[in-house]
């Protein structure tokens, strides 16, 4: 054995010193932030996009269904923020590549109600990420009224980088934390049906999404009441919404 150490610089070295000299290409960041309805995600998505704004960064963003039925992010308290709306046809590659080609630069993507993103779509933001250095912030919904992933929420399980819970007091009515949504008609727990149900009405929120509170109940094509529920999983699987529920029907109804 030769008495002096290899150099780990030395061209001539055999073995390459671990990671020194291996280039490591920059990636962006493919991120979801998940949690039930009304445990602020459109907050904490808009207060991202000020923290990367503040450090000069430009952010687009993007969402499906906003509670406002308006192209915009926007949160309960009472901050908004212009979106852009995209559809199940819309290619988000395309959409940053079109921006970037006016001159606009696109650093970041936030995408707010990102259950609602086809697979695909959440493929694109995965190659925006390793491609083109684009740091991707989702939040949504994870599971739907029948406490089955949204398709957008599963693929983003899959292939993101970061998942992180959002879970902002959000108690089912027994104090335990409320992980799912449940969908109430006529005062009952529904287990069957569209996964996004539309109001018949052009200007009313689509139903499904983060955008439930009491007040904010539709009716269905049928006419029927409909409102939106966190529970616990336990009181989801028996279907109890509680001592009030029936209170907050009769408000509705009124
Ligand atoms: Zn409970």
């Amino acid at each position: 054995m030769s008495s002096t150490q290899s150099d780990p610089t030395d061209a001539l070295s055999a073995v390459p010193a671990a990671g020194s000299r291996r280039a490591v290409s920059p990636v962006g960041r493919l991120r979801f932030f998940y949690g039930p309805m009304d445990c602020g995600k459109s907050t904490l998505a808009l207060q991202i996009d000020h923290n990367h704004a503040r450090q000069g960064r430009k952010g687009l963003l993007l969402v499906r269904h906003d509670r406002s039925g308006l192209p915009q992010i926007s949160s309960r308290i009472g901050i908004t923020r212009a979106a852009v709306e995209v559809d199940e046809g819309t290619d988000l590659r395309q959409l940053v590549r079109s921006r970037w080609a006016t001159g606009e630069r696109v650093d970041y993507l936030i995408v707010d109600e990102a259950q609602f993103l086809t697979p695909a779509q959440v493929e694109q933001l995965a190659e925006l990420a390793d491609d083109v250095q684009v740091d991707v912030y989702c939040f949504g919904i994870a599971t739907d009224f029948r406490s089955h992933l949204f398709p957008g929420a599963q693929r983003l399980f899959e292939l993101a980088d970061e998942l992180q819970p959002v879970q902002v007091e959000v108690l089912c009515w027994c104090g335990q934390p409320g992980r799912f949504n449940a969908r109430v008609q006529n005062g009952r727990i529904v287990r069957e049906g569209d996964t996004v149900l539309v109001a018949d009405t052009q200007d009313s929120t689509p139903l499904g999404s983060d955008s439930t509170t009491p007040g904010n109940a539709v009716l269905d094509a049928t006419g029927t009441t409909v409102r939106y529920q966190v529970l616990c999983r336990r009181h989801f699987r028996l279907g109890d919404l509680g001592p009030v529920a029936a209170q907050q029907d009769q408000l509705i109804l009124a």
